[in-house]
C-alpha cells in the first residue's frame, strides 16, 4: 500500500517539476490532496484538509495559486461565487482530458466530479428539418459551454 502511495507521489512530483515549479512539501500536500478528491475543493477545505500539516492557510491559497498558474490545477465556479480548485486530469497519453460536468448533491451539499461523462447539447428536432426560420434552435445561439453542473441527489442521500 505505501509502495502504491509512493509512486503516486512520484508522478506527482514529475508533474510539478515538468512545469518548472519547485517541488515544495506544501505543493506537494496540495496536489496529492486534490489528487485523491473526488471533486474540487475550496481553498477553505483544502486548507483544514492539510492544517495537521502545519501548512497555513496563506501558504495554500499561494500555493493553489501557482498549481493554477502553471495549469497543473484548474479554478471551477459553480455558481455560488466560489472559487473551487481541481486537479487538471490527464488521460492516458498525457494530454489535457476534457472538462467535464460536476454533480452537486442538494441534500449533503457534496460536489464530485463525473469525469467519465459527457453532457452534450442536442437541439429538439420534432421532425422539422429545415428549422424555424427564425434562426434556428436557441441551443445554436450557444457558443461555448463553460461549465455543467447536474444537481440531484448522490446515492449516499438517497
Ligand atoms: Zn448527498
Ligand atoms: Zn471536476
Amino acid at each position: 500500500m505505501s509502495r502504491t502511495a509512493g509512486s503516486r507521489l512520484e508522478a506527482v512530483k514529475d508533474r510539478i517539476r515538468t512545469s518548472g515549479l519547485r517541488c515544495t512539501a506544501a505543493r506537494l500536500a496540495v496536489m496529492d490532496h486534490l489528487g485523491m478528491a473526488t471533486g474540487p475543493r475550496t481553498h477553505a477545505e483544502v486548507s483544514a484538509a492539510l492544517a495537521d500539516l502545519g501548512f497555513d492557510r496563506a501558504t495554500i491559497y499561494r500555493n493553489l495559486t501557482e498549481l493554477t498558474e502553471k495549469n497543473l490545477v484548474s479554478r471551477v465556479e459553480l455558481g455560488d461565487h466560489v472559487w473551487r480548485f481541481e486537479i487538471k486530469r490527464t488521460d492516458g497519453r498525457g494530454s489535457e482530458s476534457e472538462d467535464h460536468p460536476h454533480f452537486l448533491c442538494t441534500t449533503c451539499g457534496e460536489i464530485s466530479c463525473l469525469d467519465d461523462v459527457r453532457v452534450a447539447i442536442t437541439p429538439k428536432t420534432r421532425g422539422r428539418a429545415t428549422g424555424s426560420p427564425k434562426g434556428g434552435p436557441r441551443a445554436s445561439r450557444i457558443h461555448s459551454v463553460t461549465e455543467v453542473l447536474l444537481k440531484g441527489r448522490c446515492e449516499s442521500c438517497g
